[in-house]
């Protein structure tokens, strides 16, 4: 009997988060922080040497107000995002398994209140077709998405496992799918194990809210309650091996700030405890979804002004994470917020499972405000002058977690990322673009050539030469 209760304890205190996700912390530094212009234009000034922001100067920053100080913010996130990330946007397309869920989140469609929604868990043969239809696209990363519910009728968390090697499975004469990273419920460590194994790239979680009342109020019944287990799910699959993990707040449900804050000691702990914090942020904006009142009057709306400082905060606090941009924003908002410090944005996407062979259905997850296609977006990345990039060479050498960051700080992973974009560029141009637009392309890859260094030009070329002749999947 004792032997139980022990067990369950130390379950208990398992996944507890109150050793490094202290609100009072960040109420007492937001309150103490100076909004002073001498010390805000200091914090500016030393975030162009790269080397990130703790969180006084993060508290200081969210406190900026006027026009000059906004821009001089933004020039600063251009500055940095240029310096590490160059002209390069990561592309890749949400697939959406299933929208069956256990859980009562009052801003989601897939909520389980949600009665009138229909219920797809997809079949291995749907995720299949759902597949082809995006790599016949030219769609190279995918990120899976499923509610929190897997029925026992489909094998359990098996079919989220079988639905990866499904993914993987497919093989079109223009492609495959190269990796696939996911965006799931908390699982256990031995789950995690599971994923690492199926060859998942990243895992990502959204804690939604740092704020425990707010997210207590928002999540009505089902395992998604649990705010601790939650927190702590990122621990567990770091515990199992899976280094790049992905963090995100739903802006709209607390104050911006205080959650921004809250995402610092998340990444501040795992910094301590593995020595890597997260590969990504993403930075969901709540959008109106079917079934739900809350998500057209949410407590906490976060402005157009207020969400590109968001991403220019970022950007300076922690330069080397990547930031994702969903459809979620309108093509508006997302023009002008890449150059803010945005690395990868999905593009053509759907949220209803089936959405890419089936076509959009009122089953989706919440309203998309950017509903142009792959082939749409890539044109405008190239016009503004960005090298849009299909690149999956780091997951798949292994250059992952603390490896990654043991490149891209010393600003050596540009050697690899710059050549792999144009190269993964032109693979696009050549299998996929109209002759057009593979012309407007190839200038922007002959201008990009001539910004690169002698290193990157050189390797950059060598790989041209490969894909230009038919070689494909050619990455350094
Ligand atoms: N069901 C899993 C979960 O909740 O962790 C998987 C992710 S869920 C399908 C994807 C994300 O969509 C959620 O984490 C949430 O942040 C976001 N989301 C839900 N409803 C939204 C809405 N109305 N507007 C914008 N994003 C929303
Ligand atoms: Fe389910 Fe996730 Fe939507 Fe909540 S956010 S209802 S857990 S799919």
């Amino acid at each position: 009997m004792r032997d139980i209760a022990m067990e369950w304890s130390t379950k208990m205190t398992d996944y507890q988060v109150n050793d490094w996700l202290v609100a009072a912390e960040v109420e007492n530094v937001l309150h103490s922080a100076s909004d002073d212009e001498g010390r805000i234009r200091e914090i500016l000034q030393k975030s162009r040497e790269l080397k990130g922001l703790n969180m006084e100067e993060v508290a200081t920053l969210c406190h900026i107000s006027s026009p000059e100080l906004t821009e001089a913010l933004f020039d600063t996130a251009r500055y940095v995002k240029e310096q590490i990330y160059g002209h390069r946007m990561v592309l890749f397309a949400p697939l959406y398994i299933s929208n069956v869920c256990g859980n009562e989140c009052s801003y989601c469609a897939f909520s389980s209140s949600n009665k009138s929604l229909k219920r797809t868990a997809l079949d291995m043969e749907a995720i299949k077709r759902d597949t082809s239809e995006l790599i016949e696209q030219g769609h190279k990363r995918l990120l899976m998405v499923a509610g929190e519910g897997y029925a026992a009728s489909r094998g359990g968390f098996q079919y989220v496992l079988d639905a990866i090697a499904s993914i993987y499975e497919v093989t079109e004469k223009v492609g495959n799918i190269r990796r696939v990273n996911v965006n799931l419920a908390p699982l256990h460590v031995d789950e995690f194990r599971l994923l690492k194994e199926a060859g998942i790239g990243t895992f990502q979680l959204f804690q939604e809210t740092y704020h425990r009342d707010t997210y207590a109020s928002v999540h009505l019944s089902g395992k998604k309650r649990d705010f601790d287990w939650r927190a702590s799910a990122l621990d567990r699959a770091m515990e199992a091996g899976i280094d790049d993990v992905g963090m995100g707040i739903l802006f709209g449900l607390h104050d911006w700030r205080f959650e921004i804050l809250s995402l610092m000691q998340h990444i501040r702990h795992l910094e301590d405890k593995f020595g890597v914090g997260c590969h990504t942020i993403s930075v969901p904006r709540m959008e109106p979804a079917d079934g739900s009142a809350y998500s057209l009057a949410p407590s906490a709306p976060v402005s157009d002004d207020d969400f590109k400082k968001i991403i220019a905060i970022l950007r300076l606090a922690v330069p080397y994470t990547g930031i994702i941009l969903s459809t979620r924003e309108s093509a508006a908002i997302r023009r002008e917020c890449y150059a803010l410090g945005v690395s990868q944005i999905s593009a053509g996407s759907r949220t209803n499972p089936g959405g890419y062979s089936e076509g959009e259905t009122e089953a989706g997850q919440f309203q998309l405000g950017d509903h142009r296609s792959l082939e749409e977006v890539v044109a405008e990345l190239a016009s503004m002058g960005f090298i849009p990039s299909f690149c999956t060479a780091c997951y798949r050498l292994g250059r992952t977690g603390q490896d990654f960051m043991d490149l891209a700080k010393p600003g050596l992973i540009k050697l690899k990322c710059d050549p792999n974009a144009v190269t993964t560029f032109q693979e696009y141009l050549l299998d996929f673009a109209s002759d057009t637009a593979r012309a407007t392309g190839e200038q922007a890859i002959n201008k990009e050539l001539d910004c690169m260094g002698e290193k990157a030009r050189k390797s950059s070329e060598k790989m041209l030469i490969k894909i230009r002749s038919g070689k494909r999947d050619v990455f350094c």
